[in-house]
């Protein structure tokens, strides 16, 4: 079945309306790039090739569900902008919130304990499989909103002039039945990380978006564990950070069903174990103490599931000249460090972005959607590659500067020991709130400058235990 491509979005008032918008892919960049676009839309058909309603959690287009996953304040406010109710949904399903994502947690970045502080959001605890279903949930809801599982999209499709997107070739794959074309005004890449979009313009004959990348040779290992009454103090998340000595994260996240999902990871030849003893000596590797202590004496309630992230990588669809009625959101633009805790919230800000421009049409999409994506994406690479870059076995380019830019971070990190405001901008900064430019500004920079040196000496260096390669 072909169906006719749509006509030129017409204009209603002062935001245009699109008669069908196609996004590829249904997970959280697909489904929140809908909910951004339902307003302005007929009708926004998402495409998933997985059968989502068979799968709980772990399916085959996102395998990363299984581990463990933490959603920034930003990113849940971005959410809420787009699918109002998508907190007290969450929280309806299980989700934890403690308040003050600051108070609420225990951050050792840097290699020491941030000063508890007040960062000016609240955060929320639930499952990867959690915050999906509910915004899938939420999308759905929305009238124009049409989400068609088992549906491969295999290309896109152009007017005569092959400048402009009139479409997607798809393959339904609960018939089995030939290729069809399904018209659309604006189509979403929202692929993943694998950014299927990449293909599908090059089949077209355009160029094809720089890739840059970073090679950390991540691996993941993730467990859950029993929640007690009084574990953490009542409060609900730890990270551990990586450092140049302790090239290994820990974190433990507060999940429904009164559970800890526990993950763990390593850069390099600092590989996680996938036994229960062999985790668990890990565990009590990274910087907190937190995490070895929430799983002792508990019981592992499955072994650890794995996964293995080898390189941040980022698609410079800003660099090229797009066909109009064409977009990319979420990981297959950006697909940063996981151990950032990122991804999600990038998704959600540049779905916001998204309907912006959309707003404005077509030209406007074409021009600068890009460049927002980009633009929200860079504050989480310029944080996540920085750091990473000081870690043993990742290569990639060093931005300039960025030497002098460790230094001052890492100083920073220092006095965020000891300076709620210090850590209260760190905070601010790793939850995408506020640019990393922030740490710069005069009233912070001068508090870093006179608390360095005072309290340059804390690292705090656990037992590590032998590093373990796993197979893949
Ligand atoms: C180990 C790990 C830990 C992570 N931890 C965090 C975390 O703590 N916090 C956070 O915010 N983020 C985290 N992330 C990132 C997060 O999982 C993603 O950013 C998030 O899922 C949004 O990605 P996405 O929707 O762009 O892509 P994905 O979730 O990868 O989804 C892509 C979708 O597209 C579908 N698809 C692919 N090709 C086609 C096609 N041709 N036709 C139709 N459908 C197609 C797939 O089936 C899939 O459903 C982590 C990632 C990893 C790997």
């Amino acid at each position: 079945m072909s169906i006719q491509p749509s006509t030129q979005p017409s204009t209603h008032s002062s935001s245009p309306t699109y008669d069908r918008v196609v996004v590829a892919g249904g997970s959280v960049a697909g489904l929140l790039a809908a909910a951004a676009l339902a307003p302005l839309s007929r009708e926004v058909v998402v495409l998933e090739r997985d059968d989502v309603a068979r799968h709980v959690g772990v399916r085959p287009g996102t395998p990363q569900a299984g581990q463990v996953h933490g959603l920034l304040a930003s990113g849940r406010l971005a959410m809420e902008e787009l699918l109002p109710g998508f907190t007290d949904a969450l929280l309806a399903g299980g989700a934890i919130s403690r308040g003050d994502i600051g108070s609420n947690g225990r951050w050792w970045i840097g290699g020491g304990l941030l000063a508890d502080t007040e960062v000016g959001a609240n955060g929320v605890a639930a499952s990867r499989s959690l915050i999906e279903r509910t915004v899938r949930g939420l999308a759905i809801r929305l009238p124009q909103v049409v989400v068609r599982d088992r549906v491969d999209v295999q290309g896109l499709v152009t007017d005569g002039s092959g400048r402009v997107v009139t479409g997607v070739r798809l393959r339904d794959r609960a018939t089995d039945g030939p290729a069809e074309e399904l018209a659309a005004d604006l189509v979403v890449d929202a692929t993943g990380r694998s950014a299927r979009s990449v293909r599908w313009l090059a089949a077209l004959g355009m160029a094809e978006p720089p890739l840059e990348r970073v090679r950390v040779g991540v691996r993941y290992a993730t467990t859950h564990v029993e929640r007690r009454d009084g574990d953490l103090g009542g409060r609900s998340v730890c990270v551990s950070a990586a450092v140049p000595r302790v090239p290994r994260v820990g974190v433990a996240i507060a999940q429904e069903d009164d559970t800890w999902v526990i993950g763990v990871c390593g850069y390099d030849e600092e590989q996680p174990p996938v036994d229960a003893d062999g985790f668990r000596h890990y565990a009590a590797g990274v910087v907190a103490p937190e995490v070895a202590e929430l799983l002792a004496g508990r019981a592992l309630l499955h072994p650890p599931v794995t996964y293995r992230f080898p390189d941040c990588r980022r698609r410079r669809f800003d660099k090229v000249d797009l066909p109009r009625g064409f977009a990319a959101v979420g990981d297959a633009v950006t697909s940063v460090d996981p151990a950032f805790g990122q991804g999600m919230s990038l998704a959600a800000l540049q779905a916001v972005a998204l309907r912006r421009r959309a707003g404005r049409g077509l030209e406007d999409v074409r021009r600068r959607h890009a460049v927002d994506a980009a633009a929200v994406a860079e504050r989480a690479w310029t944080v996540v590659v920085g750091a990473d870059l000081n870690l043993p076995g990742v290569e990639g380019a060093r931005p300039p500067g960025h030497g002098a830019v460790s230094r001052y971070v890492a100083r920073a990190q220092r006095v965020a020991r000891r300076d709620p405001v210090v850590a209260r901008t760190l905070m601010r900064v790793t939850n995408l709130l506020e640019p990393p430019t922030a740490l710069m500004r005069p009233r912070i920079a001068l508090r870093v400058a006179a608390g360095g040196a005072a309290s340059a000496s804390v690292l705090r260096v656990t037992p590590r235990s032998p590093t373990r390669r796993t197979p893949c």
